[in-house]
C-alpha cells in the first residue's frame, strides 16, 4: 500500500492525519500546520488524537503538507513567525524574521539601557521584527523604518498594529527618501548574500524575496552604502549595529574603519559565529 495516500476523510482523527502527514514532511512541521488549521494549542493534538477532522479541515491540511513538500517555507503557509518572543505575521514579500537578528535586540538594548527618549532607525525592516520589537522593549524610543518595498511596509505596519507598537514607515531606497533627521540608534538587517551563492536557490531561501537577500557580487553592496551613509544620519556618540554573513566580518569592520567609525567590534550569535558589527559615530575628526 501507498502510504501518501491519504485515508478517507470519514475516518481521519489528528492521530491519523498527523501519521500520514508524517511520511512525508518533518514531524515538527506536521503538528505545526494541523495546529494552524485546527487554531488550537499544542496539547490539544497530543490530549484529544482521536478528534476528527471535518472535511474542510482535512483537505486544507492535505494542501497544506503538499505545499510543504512542494518546498515552500512553514512561515508563509501559517502566515506567521516568532521574533523575540512576539508573533508576526509573514508574507513572501517579506523575510522570514531569523533567531540570529534577535542579537541586533540584545544589542541595542544593552547599548541603551536606561536611556530614554533614543531615536531608532531600522533599515530595510521587512517584517517589521527589528523596529516593531525595539518600539516595544526599548524605553519610549522613537522608531522609524523604513523599506525599498510597499508591500513588506504593509506587512510591517499590520505587524506594528497588532502588537501596539508605535513605528513610523518610510518607503525609501536606504537614505534616498529619508529626510534630513539624526538618529542616537541605526540598525539593519540588510541583503547580503552573494549573488552568485548557491544557498539561493537552496530550501526555505528560494521562496523568499531576493532583493532581501541578495547584494552584488560579494553580498557586500547594501552594507558599504549603510555604512557610507550611516555619520550623516547618526548624533555624535550613536551606534550603527549590522547584521552580516558568517564570513563578513572582517569586511565589515573594515567598512566601519574606513567611514571613520570608533569602537568598531563585531558579536556572536548563538551559533558561535560573528554575526553582528557595529560602531559608534563620535564625530568627523581631522
Ligand atoms: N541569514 C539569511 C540567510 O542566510 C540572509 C539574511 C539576509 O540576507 N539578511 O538566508
Amino acid at each position: 500500500m501507498n502510504t501518501r495516500t491519504p485515508p478517507p476523510a470519514d475516518a481521519v482523527d489528528i492521530a491519523g492525519a498527523l501519521a500520514w502527514a508524517r511520511t512525508q514532511i518533518d514531524q515538527m512541521d506536521a503538528r505545526v500546520l494541523l495546529r494552524h488549521v485546527l487554531q488550537c494549542p499544542a496539547a490539544r493534538l497530543v490530549a484529544w488524537p482521536e478528534h476528527k477532522l471535518v472535511n474542510e479541515d482535512w483537505a486544507n491540511y492535505r494542501s497544506l503538507v503538499e505545499r510543504r513538500v512542494a518546498g515552500e517555507p512553514v512561515a508563509y503557509l501559517t502566515g506567521t513567525r516568532e521574533f523575540y518572543g512576539r508573533e508576526f505575521m509573514v508574507t513572501p514579500a517579506v523575510l522570514i524574521p531569523r533567531p540570529e537578528t534577535e542579537l541586533l535586540v540584545e544589542l541595542a538594548l544593552a547599548h541603551f539601557a536606561g536611556q530614554r527618549g533614543v531615536r531608532v532607525l531600522d533599515m530595510g525592516t521587512g517584517s517589521g521584527a527589528l523596529a516593531v520589537t525595539l518600539a516595544l522593549e526599548m524605553d519610549t524610543p522613537d522608531v522609524i523604518a523604513l523599506d525599498r518595498s510597499r508591500e513588506a511596509l504593509w506587512v510591517a505596519m499590520a505587524n506594528a498594529a497588532k502588537l501596539g507598537a508605535s513605528v513610523s514607515f518610510v518607503q525609501s531606497d536606504w537614505f534616498a527618501a529619508l529626510g534630513d533627521e539624526q538618529f542616537g540608534l541605526i540598525v539593519s538587517n540588510p541583503p547580503y548574500v552573494a549573488a552568485a551563492d548557491p544557498h539561493l536557490e537552496q530550501g526555505d531561501v528560494r521562496f523568499e524575496p531576493r532583493s532581501a537577500l541578495a547584494a552584488g557580487p560579494q553580498g557586500l553592496d547594501d552594507l558599504a552604502e549603510i555604512v557610507a551613509g550611516a555619520p550623516a544620519r547618526l548624533i555624535d556618540g550613536g551606534w550603527l549595529f549590522l547584521e552580516h554573513g558568517y564570513d563578513q566580518s572582517v569586511a565589515a569592520r573594515s567598512l566601519l574603519a574606513d567611514a571613520g567609525f570608533a569602537a568598531i567590534a563585531s558579536w556572536t550569535d548563538l551559533a558561535g559565529i560573528e554575526r553582528v558589527s557595529g560602531g559608534r559615530w563620535l564625530g568627523r575628526r581631522g
